[in-house]
This record gives structure tokens, C-alpha cells and sequence, in this order.
């Protein structure tokens, strides 16, 4: 099974922060409201929950790439 990692489009995010909210594991905010990622790679049962969080980001700036 191919791993999943989040991944920020920085030309599209805005700092909205939700991001954050719907994975709060993942994604810390800094001193702006901008995301920080953990890194790590999103495990299988974790999948749902980060898919359902890019497709909320209203900036459509939120992405799972293949590592
Ligand atoms: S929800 Fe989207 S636009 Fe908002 S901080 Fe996260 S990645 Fe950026």
C-alpha cells in the first residue's frame, strides 16, 4: 500500500486554519495562522479524516500526495 502524506499548495493557502481544527495531530498553526505540518506520513485508519480535511480547505490548498 502506497504511504500518504499531507502536503501544502503555499500559491493557494490563505491561513484560514481549519486545517488544524480538523486535524488537530497533524497541523499546528504558526504566530499567522498558517499551517505547520507534522510530516509524518497519515496511516491507513487516518486516511478519511485527512481526505475529508483537503477536501474542506477552502482554498483548496490541503493535499495527500503519495510518498
Ligand atoms: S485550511 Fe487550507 S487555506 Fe486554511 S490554513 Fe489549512 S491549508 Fe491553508
Amino acid at each position: 500500500m502506497t504511504d500518504r502524506q499531507l502536503e501544502i499548495d503555499w500559491t493557494r493557502c490563505d491561513g484560514h486554519g481549519l486545517c488544524a481544527t480538523l486535524l488537530p495531530d497533524d497541523v499546528t498553526l504558526d504566530e499567522w495562522g498558517f499551517p505547520i505540518l507534522s510530516g509524518r506520513r497519515v496511516t491507513p485508519g487516518e486516511l478519511t479524516n485527512a481526505r475529508r480535511a483537503a477536501l474542506a480547505c477552502p482554498a483548496l490548498a490541503l493535499r495527500l500526495h503519495r510518498t
